[in-house]
């Protein structure tokens, strides 16, 4: 079998090398032509089609191991699988040996401690359910079939950052198989430079096996969902988002969203496909101080859907699940924000205006406030001025349609990045993004990432990422 070296060259596993490696692993080890291979190298973003040479289903800790161990001996490309959820694709190489983590889904949690310890396959739905049962919470992202492990190494936010800041202002500690094939823990106080690496820096440093999260209060019923308008009623909604937003305590998170319809049992069918406005709201506070709080959204003028309620915390993260599938194509350009003015918005409707699918959306997320609290260099994940992130969001069904779409996004984009703070977000960026703007995504962190990076992986073994050379 040909596999890929870190440097590029092709070379050929034997026959017996392949079999050593099975006989050494519990997971399943798949080459290409086994039930289950297109499966594990199959990711979100339909774009996105590569072949690693083989993939390992990780059952534990010492497969992690094994794997590493192996990929040393030959001087193997690696290429790690958490939820396959990444927009560029990065779970996937060509040649690679992939470790997938996809079936480390485990669950622990600690509710006196209020901790989480979630193995490094899980998705974000795994974690709330779990948590949830306890009343508690980590600030997690916005669809429940993302994957914890590479939201939370490039930051992550989501409905509770406002309270509690990126994900990784919420991780404890991590457990780490490294380049070396050790297994260390990272936290403030044992390899503190490794974790502040991995708390944001994009996964650079070694295959993270286990995250402990620190929990709280939330829920388990909270207000929230999703109002809509049609698109004529955007500029007024987008203002109301605006002054919603500067006015609002932490508890309260609001997205617009601009984009065709969805054929969503909550809109009449008469709407659907039709260009809306909506803003999707979630408040974690007292209840009714949540509903009084979003009382203006659910009166503004003559909505055309509204399931913002009462309702679990846990099904409010899975709300947007259906919008997302795995298996379409999907492109995106977004931007850190400092605010939201109205030549912003002005711009983002007339975008929205020319979207080229049913599927495409124009969408402002709000965060902020606990973010911006802890210092820039707190960890790795920067950008702690961004008040809101912009994305525009292309998706779609067939390769055809590719051009039209992408161009779609780049030409939005091209208007919209003016707003910007200067950042980006790293987990939102595509396959064809040029190094510069993995270096605006990761800020003035890089210098200390690439000496970590010196430390942990010199020969840049984990480099199917944002990568980040050794100094
Ligand atoms: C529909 C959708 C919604 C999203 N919503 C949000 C959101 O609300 N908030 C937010 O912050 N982000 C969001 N994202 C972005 C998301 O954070 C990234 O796509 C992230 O990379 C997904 O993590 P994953 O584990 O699924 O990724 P994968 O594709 O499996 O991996 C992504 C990268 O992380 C590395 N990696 C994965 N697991 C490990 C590990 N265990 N150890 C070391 N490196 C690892 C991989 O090598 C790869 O470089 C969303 C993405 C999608 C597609």
């Amino acid at each position: 079998m040909q596999a890929t070296t870190l440097d590029g060259r092709t070379i050929e596993l034997s026959a017996d090398q392949v079999a050593g490696l099975r006989a050494r692993v519990r997971g399943a080890l798949l080459v290409p032509g086994d039930a289950g291979y297109d499966d594990a190298r199959t990711v979100w973003n339909a774009m996105i089609e590569r072949r690693p040479a083989l993939a390992v289903r990780c059952l534990g800790v010492a497969d992690v191991l094994e794997c590493v161990r192996f990929a040393r001996e030959h001087g193997l490309l690696v290429c790690i699988k958490g939820g396959g959820h990444n927009i560029a694709g990065l779970a996937a190489a060509d040649g690679a040996l992939m470790i997938d983590l996809s079936a480390m889904r485990g669950v622990f949690v600690h509710p006196k401690q209020r901790i989480a310890h979630a193995q490094a396959g899980c998705l974000l739905g795994d974690v709330d359910r779990e948590t949830q049962l306890h009343g508690l919470a980590t600030a997690l992202g916005f669809v429940s079939a993302t994957g914890i492990a590479g939201l939370t190494l490039g930051g992550g936010f989501g409905y509770l950052s406002r309270r509690f800041g990126w994900t990784s202002d919420n991780v404890l500690g991590m457990n780490v198989v490294t380049a070396d094939a050790r297994l260390v823990r990272a936290s403030a106080d044992e390899n503190a430079d490794l974790f502040w690496g991995l708390c944001g820096g994009g996964g650079n440093f070694g295959v993270v096996t286990g995250i402990d999260y620190a929990l709280h209060p939330v829920g388990p019923e909270i207000v929230g969902g999703i109002v809509a308008w049609p698109a004529s009623e955007a500029p007024a909604v987008l203002e109301l988002y605006r002054t919603l937003s500067e006015s609002s305590g932490p508890e309260l998170t609001l997205v617009a969203i601009l984009r065709p319809a969805p054929p969503a049992p909550w809109l009449p069918a008469a709407v659907h496909g039709t260009p809306i406005v909506a803003l999707l709201a979630c408040h974690s506070g007292p209840l009714g101080e949540a509903e009084r709080d979003v009382a203006r959204i659910k009166s503004f003028g003559r909505p055309v859907g509204d399931v913002l309620v009462r309702r679990p915390y846990v099904q409010l993260q899975s709300l947007l699940d259906a919008t997302q599938p795995k298996g379409r194509r999907y492109y995106w350009k977004s931007e850190y924000l400092p605010r939201v003015d109205e030549a912003l918005c002005t711009a983002a409707i007339g975008h929205a205006g020319r979207i080229r699918s049913p599927h495409s959306a124009v969408i402002v997320f709000q965060i902020g406030d606990a973010v911006a609290r802890r210092p820039s260099d707190h960890s790795a994940a920067g950008n702690r001025d961004a008040r809101y992130v912009f994305n525009v969001a292309g998706a779609w069904e067939h390769a055809r349609d590719d051009a039209a779409n992408v161009q779609w996004a780049r030409d939005a984009w091209g208007e919209l990045k003016a707003f910007s703070t200067g950042g980006n977000y790293v987990n939102f960026l595509t396959d064809d993004e040029p190094p510069e703007r993995v270096r605006a995504a990761l800020g003035p962190a890089v210098q200390r990432l690439a000496q970590v990076k010196r430390r942990w992986d010199p020969d840049n073994v984990f480099r199917t990422n944002r990568n980040v050379a050794p100094a």
